[in-house]
């Protein structure tokens, strides 16, 4: 009798672990097939610190920062270095010739973001860019978009897996509202000035 009921208990604890088994199939897939497939992150996600540049007119893709060196001031931990050289545009001063952070030393506090008024940093959504070399840490953000993609590309190239940016809301923001909106003064503001600028007709 006793062996029938160890038999019996065995059976009923299959079948428990197979309905448990079973429940499972129907439910929907959490598991992500990363690096391939990327959880989508929290609008408020803190990432690596990106360079935003310009996107609309003579000076489209060039970097938007001016290298005021607020962030340097601010940063708690002094892994921001900013050069500078004219700016090409008539308009501003300067512009940053390499804008160089050590995401060995970052804290991803988000104050240089903060203490930037010309919208040229944000944080961004990529969270996995990581190099064998500690010194191809201190990644240079210059004014060239395409060189600074590079930069996440090797880091992708050194560890193997496929650059797929992550593009935050902040990024976003700036791309398609705050740049349109900026290029458009700037358009009327030099429509004012040449206006000025031109004779009157007598
Ligand atoms: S996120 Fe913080 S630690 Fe990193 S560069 Fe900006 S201010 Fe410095
Ligand atoms: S990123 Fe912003 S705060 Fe930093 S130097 Fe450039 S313009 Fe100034």
């Amino acid at each position: 009798m006793k062996y029938l009921i160890s038999i019996l208990s065995g059976f009923w604890n299959l079948l428990v672990g197979l309905g448990v088994t079973f429940k499972y199939m129907f439910k929907t897939k959490t598991t992500v097939e990363y690096p391939e497939d990327r959880k989508q992150l929290a609008d408020r996600y803190i990432g690596y610190v990106k360079m935003m540049y310009e996107t609309e007119g003579e000076f489209s893709s060039y970097t938007k920062c001016v290298a005021c060196m607020a962030c340097v001031v601010v940063c708690p931990v002094s892994c921001i270095q900013v050069t500078n050289e004219k700016h090409p545009d008539p308009t501003k001063k300067r512009i940053a010739k390499e804008f160089i952070l050590d995401y060995v030393k970052c804290e991803f506090c988000n104050l240089c973001i903060e203490a930037c008024n010309f919208d040229a940093i944000v944080m961004s959504h990529d969270y996995d860019v990581s190099m064998y070399d500690r010194a191809a840490m201190d990644m240079i953000l210059v004014k060239d978009m395409k060189h600074n993609n590079d930069l996440y590309e090797e880091s992708r190239r050194q560890t193997g897996a496929e650059y797929k940016p992550i593009i935050s809301p902040r990024e976003r923001e700036i791309v398609e509202v705050i740049n349109k909106k900026e290029y458009e003064e700037r358009l009327k503001k030099a429509a004012a000035k040449a206006a000025e600028n031109t004779p009157a007709q007598s």
